[in-house]
């Protein structure tokens, strides 16, 4: 169901974030760690492909000029990221409410960051700022 995009983004926000552990559910290698918000369980398949309502949450909207770049990105349930997108992301930028928001999760991504481990097999990293490993410019 999810595209190559966002299988790719899944897989790189597992990797780079250190709640993501090697699991084995019915005999199929996964990996197994926490949403960004509420700290549900959610599960990727070793190609990035989302075995539970996993999406990709833009801790600084899209709309308020956020990126797909790894410290604005984290793995959220569908039902988190869409209250957050409801509730806040069509805020004012300098909403104190959306910028809390904004910034604790943004503290709790920096604080889960990690190196990508050499058990999760990457594919190569697309997005803009490039900041784990690839040798790609970041973008201005
Ligand atoms: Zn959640």
């Amino acid at each position: 169901m999810s595209s190559t995009r966002t299988r790719r983004l899944l897989l790189w926000c597992a990797a780079t974030d250190r709640t993501f552990e090697r699991a084995r559910v019915g005999g199929r290698e996964v990996v197994v760690g926490k949403c960004i918000h509420c700290g549900a369980r959610h599960t990727l398949g070793m190609d990035g492909e989302a075995l539970t309502r996993a999406t990709i949450e833009h801790i600084v909207p899209r709309g308020h000029g956020g990126q797909d770049e790894l410290a604005n990105l984290a793995i959220a349930c569908a039902s988190c990221n869409i209250g957050k997108g409801h509730r806040l992301d069509l805020r004012a930028w300098s909403d104190p409410t959306l910028q809390r928001v904004i910034a604790t999760l943004q503290e709790r991504r920096a604080r889960r960051m990690r190196e990508p481990p050499a058990w999760i097999d990457l594919p190569p990293w697309t997005g803009a700022g490039a900041g784990a490993g690839a040798d790609e410019e970041p973008d201005a």
